[in-house]
């Protein structure tokens, strides 16, 4: 009741919730009320969050962020969903986001911007805004997130949160709207990394409607959190600390390795070499795959449809036309162009090359340290509008684009202020290091 309250004295200036499920929170915390008095409660019973609305949530409107989704009813709950309410947990709805997931700021979103707690004028990231924004400003305790180019890490950033994208695989993408299939992860965003731990506990492991989910056993994350950080080996990438870099920002992270340097670590510099590629190569995968996934919106089975259509063309033509955004389109037309006969090798199967070295870069960083440090984006929140060039708002992920490319796990964790605005200090380690990198963001907290 008390977070339900919030939400509707506060929300209007923010805007983070497309859905708010007050209702159906209330019947499941009363039944959470009744477990914990007849000693039946598990850790985590009662407790309420919120979930992107990339989600599918059963009963629920799931919009993506899209007038294409406006309508769309999801019948089945993604798995993610599934393991959150069977532990307990209850949702009290659905969080604002960019459309379809594309974007660094939320302002691409159908629902409209979603505005930085911290300031107003400033946008909270993207394209997880809304659950950055809800948590940042105690709307709710933690959000589900997703982060396919840094949408969970960037915002929690910008907004001054916890958040964690795992190892591609660590968690099912089952009943999760695709974006791009390589690279989309789910992840929690708290206000603390212990908080991030219990919902990692919850939502780890293989899940057999999800083929790239991976069969391994989900360890207990909240039982490393303590681990001394003695001996502990930090890299930091140079390419990280280069131009474009905002001198606040780079204060604000080094600030923050020097306290892991007073907890025992050591520090060194190592070299990300191919970093520079990380954008190119991400506009490529992204988009060709972000074209094959949104197919499925035709106008057909589910989803925005047209008026009266001349014929089945007529029919498809239009319902895309006026389901989908500006950004979205855009992505569409790369991703069937950089897919097409005669421009595939040139675009796509270089991409996938690029790809590999880029994560062989870290595999390589990894022989030599435990974890890398650097900023998680290049600048503070910036102000709504600001960003209107597409190629601008791109270069804003340029310190998390490569983690996905290569699959591996990164947090972003509170790290003090720059120009007022919140900083977030980047942690990253290797695949399915997440115990690793909650102990290690633990420790700072
Ligand atoms: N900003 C990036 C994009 O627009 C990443 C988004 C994400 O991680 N979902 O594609």
């Amino acid at each position: 009741s008390h977070f339900l309250q919030r939400i509707e004295k506060t929300d209007d200036q923010l805007n983070s919730f497309i859905t708010v499920t007050a209702e159906q929170a209330l019947i499941k915390a009363d039944a959470a009320d009744k477990a914990r008095a007849s000693g039946k409660a598990g850790k985590l019973t009662g407790i309420p969050l919120a979930l992107k609305d990339i989600f599918c949530t059963q009963g629920v409107k799931t919009s993506c962020g899209s007038k294409m989704l406006d309508n769309f009813i999801a019948p089945y709950d993604a798995t993610v969903v599934e393991k959150l309410s069977a532990a307990g947990t209850i949702s009290l709805g659905k969080t604002n986001m960019d459309e379809f997931a594309m974007g660094s700021s939320n302002e691409n979103s159908h629902y409209g911007a979603v505005k930085n707690p911290w300031d107003l004028s400033a946008v909270p990231g993207g394209s997880s805004g809304g659950s950055a924004a809800a948590v940042a400003a105690g709307l709710i305790p933690a959000a589900m997130g997703t982060d396919t180019g840094g949408s969970i890490r960037q915002p929690a950033a910008f907004c001054g949160i916890t958040g964690l994208k795992p190892t591609y695989g660590r968690v099912s993408r089952y009943g999760m709207i695709a974006y791009a299939s390589s690279l989309d992860q789910a992840g929690p965003m708290a206000r603390t990394a212990e908080d991030c731990a219990h919902l990692m506990n919850v939502i780890a492991g293989h899940d057999v409607r999800d083929s790239t989910s991976v069969a391994r056993g989900v360890p207990d994350y909240t039982e490393t959190l303590n681990a001394p950080l003695s001996g502990l080996k930090i890299g930091l990438p140079t390419e990280y600390f280069g131009d474009g870099l905002d001198p606040e920002v780079e204060k604000a992270v080094r600030d923050a390795v020097k306290v892991y340097e007073s907890l025992g670590a050591s520090v060194r510099d190592v070299s990300l070499p191919h970093t520079h590629y990380a954008i190119p190569a991400y506009y490529v995968i992204a988009p060709a795959e972000a074209s094959s996934n949104l197919s499925r919106f035709d106008g057909v089975r589910f989803g925005h449809r047209c008026d009266a259509p001349a014929d089945l063309v007529d029919l498809y033509t239009r319902s895309r036309a006026e389901g989908f955004g500006e950004e979205v389109k855009r992505r569409i037309l790369i991703g069937t162009h950089t897919l097409s006969e005669g421009f595939f090798d040139a675009y796509y199967t270089k991409a996938q090359q690029v790809r590999r070295l880029i994560r062989q870069d870290f595999l390589d960083a990894f022989e030599d340290v435990d974890v890398l440090m650097g900023p998680a984006s290049p600048t503070p929140a910036f102000d709504l509008g600001a960003k209107k060039d597409p190629v601008s708002m791109y270069l804003q992920d340029i310190y998390t684009i490569a983690v996905n490319l290569a699959g591996i796990p990164g947090i972003s964790v509170p790290a003090g202020f720059a120009g007022g605005r919140p900083v977030g200090l980047q942690i990253l380690g290797t695949h399915f290091a997440e115990a690793q990198l909650l102990n290690v963001a633990h420790q700072f907290q």
